[in-house]
Order: C-alpha cells, then structure tokens, then sequence
C-alpha cells in the first residue's frame, strides 16, 4: 500500500478519472475525499469504496465558489485529521470556434478550470502548511496543456496555465514540503469525451469513427485511448514519491501523443 492513511481530496471524483483515482488511491491505503459538484452521485462513489473496505466520504463541492472549497477542505482535515494529497481534477469541456464563443461560456470554462484549481490549492496549502508534514498537490492538465486543437480555446488556454500555477506553487511551496505535478493525459473514454465525439463529427462535418481515428488517436503511436488506470496509476507514482525531486513538473500519459 503506497498511499497507507494519507488523507486525499479528489475534486471531480464522482466520474470518469477522478472516480477511478479515488477507488484506486483507496485500494493503496488512503482515505479520500470525493469532492463534486454532483453530490449524490459523490456518495455512490464514496459507498463503493467503502463497500470494497475502504474509507471515503463524500462532500459537495462546487469548485469556483470559495466558501465550498473552504469549507470541503475544513470536513475532510476535521473528519480525517489532515490533508496529504489535492487533486485538482473538476472539468468540464465545451467545444465551439473562437468566432462564435459567447464570453459566458469562455468565463465558465476558465472559472472551473484555473479558479477551481486556484482556491482548492489555497486551501490546501493552508491545511498542509498549518499541519507541518507537507503534501503532494496535482492538477488534472491535459495534452492540451502543451498543444492546441481547434474548437477547444479556452480548454487549451486553461491546461496550460495551469503549468504557470503548478511551477510557482511547486517555488512557494516547497520550504513546506509541498510539492506539486500536472498530470497531462491523451484521450480517456470518459462521458467527458464520450460527449465530445458527436459534437466534432457535427463541427467538422465528418463520421464519428473518423473523429476517433483521424482526430483524437491520431498522433499516438499504437492508436489506443489512455485508460483511466493509466491515470491513476500515474497519480499514485505522484503522490506517493517522497521528496521535493519531483516538483513543478508535467507528466505526459498518452500513448505517445505529443512526446516532451
Ligand atoms: P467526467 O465528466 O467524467 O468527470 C468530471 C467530474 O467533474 C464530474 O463528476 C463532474 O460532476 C465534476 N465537475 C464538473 N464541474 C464541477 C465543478 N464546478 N465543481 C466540482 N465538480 C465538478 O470527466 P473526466 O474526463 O474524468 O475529466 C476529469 C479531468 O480530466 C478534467 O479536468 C478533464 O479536463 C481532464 N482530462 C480529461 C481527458 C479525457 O480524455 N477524458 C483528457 C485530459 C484531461
């Protein structure tokens, strides 16, 4: 057990890869905190792993709005008496041209992407300083963080500035022994991209196979999706690495797309 009682908020851990890092991080000895905005499907979450042996809870959290974050942060350093590792993983996508973006959807985008990674790292940071005994703080990025693709500009501007948040919180952070990763994942068959496929072969007037094959897969070297496995497992490599060595760095988990 590589993460044996660490305490661990995951914030979009209701679905997709932030679910599958929360049952994994359980599997491996930690007690989590699954943070979402959709609370009941939160506690389902939170039951399985407890069903499976694990400890977890479940509390709902908004991510752009301060006093849920905060208050989030204060149950789970309550309930389990500290906090070691801080997932910023809530996102959502929105796919539209630059042309035709509406402002509101450009503010959505940025708020639950680098406000919600912002006030959960204060309040992380706030918890592990006062507490003494450090802690691992990752962002959910994105190939995205290091690339561009059309119809996705305020998701791209978002991953990569979280970079920017990532190497200053890894500087300030590390006289504390915090020390902070972007995991930067492919393509995962998540309802995050099981949604997106109908849309691109909308936008690009094309079939919803070639949006799979000649859009997302494209540049990997064998054609595979990145599983949510795959992600966790980097997650748990991450977080479980005991010194500042690995800090302010990006871990790209592609298969291949998009080589540092
Ligand atoms: P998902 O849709 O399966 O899960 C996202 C979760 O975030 C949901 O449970 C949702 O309720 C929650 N959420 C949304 N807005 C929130 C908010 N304001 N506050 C709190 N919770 C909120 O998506 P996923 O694919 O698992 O995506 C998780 C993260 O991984 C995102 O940051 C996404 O950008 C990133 N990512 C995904 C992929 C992919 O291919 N799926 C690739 C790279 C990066």
């Amino acid at each position: 057990m590589l993460l044996k009682d660490k305490v661990a908020l995951i914030t979009g851990s209701a679905s997709g890869i932030g679910k599958e890092i929360a049952v994994e991080y359980a599997r491996q000895g930690a007690k989590v905190v699954i943070a979402d905005l959709a609370l009941e499907a939160a506690k389902a979450t939170a039951e399985e792993i407890v069903k499976e042996g694990g400890t977890a809870m479940a509390v709902a959290m908004n991510v752009t709005d301060e006093t849920q974050v905060d208050k989030g942060v204060a149950d789970a350093v309550n309930t389990y008496g500290g906090l070691d590792i801080m997932i910023s993983n809530a996102g959502i996508q929105i796919i539209s041209p630059v042309a035709e973006l509406s402002l509101e959807n450009w503010r959505k985008m940025l708020a639950i992407h680098l406000d919600g990674a912002f006030l959960t790292t204060r309040a992380a940071m706030k918890a592990m300083i006062k507490q003494g005994r450090g802690g691992s703080i990752i962002y959910m990025g994105s190939v995205h963080s290091h690339l561009a693709s059309p119809l996705k500009a305020p998701y791209v501007t978002a991953k990569h500035g979280l970079l920017g948040l990532a190497k200053t919180v890894a500087k300030e952070g590390a006289k504390d022994k915090i020390r902070t990763n972007v995991i930067c994942p492919g393509f995962v068959r998540t309802p995050l991209v099981e949604k997106q496929i109908p849309e691109q072969a909308k936008e690009f007037g094309i079939s919803e196979e070639d949006v799979i094959k000649k859009i997302m897969l494209k540049d990997t070297v064998d054609g595979e999706f990145t599983t949510t496995q795959d992600v966790a497992q980097t997650a748990v490599f991450l977080a479980a690495f005991p010194t500042n060595a690995l800090t302010g760095q990006s871990v790209v988990v592609s298969h291949g797309w998009h080589m540092q």
